[in-house]
């Protein structure tokens, strides 16, 4: 990850008030929902109920009753531990960087699967070749699925793969990649320990993608980098399942010692995440930056027309200087903040699961 040079970086965050006001009513309705909830979150209970529906009513897709929001409390959110998360990194690093074809990214693979498999979830590991020079080059890709009793799919995405540096052999990429595979382990750990709640609801597909990082610099579409994304894109597409998908959130960067996330993609998921965010009181880290300007696991699903969004810090370290170097180790990693996205995405799971949450775009 990802195409944005820091230079890049403060073009876009500079550019983001002005992307806001191109679109008419968007940024006062987007400033109004914060107020509102930033009041919210000061209520006892039963007001915050009562506020909470006058909030649905005005800002969401037709509400129904008992529809889930940004304030319903998801099962197993008391269980989330940010000790524990950074456990499971430490473990998932300790083979060394997970380069195509070596032993550590077929232990990370195989260690994915084993603990999905244990945690009851069903396990798909998708494989595949494409010529790479001279060479074919190995993919797999770990598909987790929890099936739900609602019609409908979720698919909550990171990439495990490390970018092959040549000057940087130890490059093991604690937060690029390592830090978001641990989020989605420690959240199926959470969600496995409340299953029947979350199965009577939409289905749920954690996918733990290969062949994130370019092996020599991103290009458009389908060219270097994002190949475990495009993957599974096609493989919806050819078996005609991609209405199926209401939504996909990726994670990517999540571990930051001062976790600054910023929210791209579909303006709805952006809405819903910060939402998320304000009323588990983590609104200081997680920032909608509009629909563009990433370059992740998330773009070949909104290319495919489904609503999707990257959460993603890439402001790791002074002007992004850990990023992509042999700095980006545990050291850099700070529990909380593993603790603070997955939270942030819980709360977003269950909103997208239920089964009547309507998501703008989404395709029929
Ligand atoms: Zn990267």
């Amino acid at each position: 990850m990802k195409r944005q040079i820091p230079e890049e970086v403060e073009r876009l965050k500079g550019s983001k008030v002005e992307k806001s006001n191109s679109e008419p009513g968007t940024s006062v309705f987007v400033i109004w929902r914060r107020r509102l909830l930033r009041h919210l979150s000061t209520f006892q209970p039963f007001n915050l109920s009562a506020c909470a529906l006058l909030f649905l009513a005005a800002c969401q897709p037709p509400a129904a009753p008992g529809l889930s929001h940004p304030d319903a409390v998801p099962p197993g959110l008391e269980r989330i531990d940010g000790k524990a998360a950074f456990k499971i990194l430490e473990n998932h690093l300790a083979a060394g960087p997970r380069l195509a074809g070596s032993d550590a990214w077929k232990k990370a693979h195989e260690d994915i699967a084993a603990r999905a498999t244990a945690l009851g979830f069903q396990v798909k590991t998708d494989r595949w070749t494409l010529p790479r020079g001279r060479q074919e080059r190995a993919f797999v890709n770990v598909e987790c699925l929890l099936p739900g009793k609602e019609p409908g799919l979720i698919i909550v995405g990171s990439h495990y793969d490390t970018k092959k540096i040549a000057s940087m052999p130890k490059f093991t990429g604690a937060n690029d990649g390592g830090s978001s595979t641990a989020a989605l382990l420690h959240l199926m750990e959470v969600i496995a320990a409340d299953k029947p709640k979350w199965a009577s609801r939409r289905s749920l597909l954690f996918t733990f993608y290969d062949g994130e990082e370019a092996e020599v610099a991103f290009t458009e579409g389908e060219g270097d980098g994002l190949f475990g994304s495009y993957r599974q894109v096609r493989n919806f597409r050819q078996a005609g399942r991609l209405a199926e998908v209401k939504a996909m959130i990726n994670l990517d960067m999540i571990g930051d010692l001062n976790l600054n996330a910023r929210l791209y993609g579909h303006d709805q998921l952006q809405e819903l995440v910060a939402g998320c965010a304000l009323v588990n009181k983590s609104e200081a880290q997680f920032e909608a930056a509009g629909r563009d300007g990433m370059t992740d696991d998330h773009k070949p699903w909104l290319e495919a027309g489904v609503p999707a969004l990257d959460i993603i810090d890439l402001d790791f370290g002074p002007r992004n200087s850990w990023w992509h170097t042999e700095d980006d180790t545990l050291d850099k990693i700070r529990p909380e903040s593993l603790a603070s996205a997955c939270q942030v995405t819980l709360r977003a799971l269950w909103s997208l699961s239920h089964p009547e949450y309507q998501i703008r775009g989404t395709p029929q």
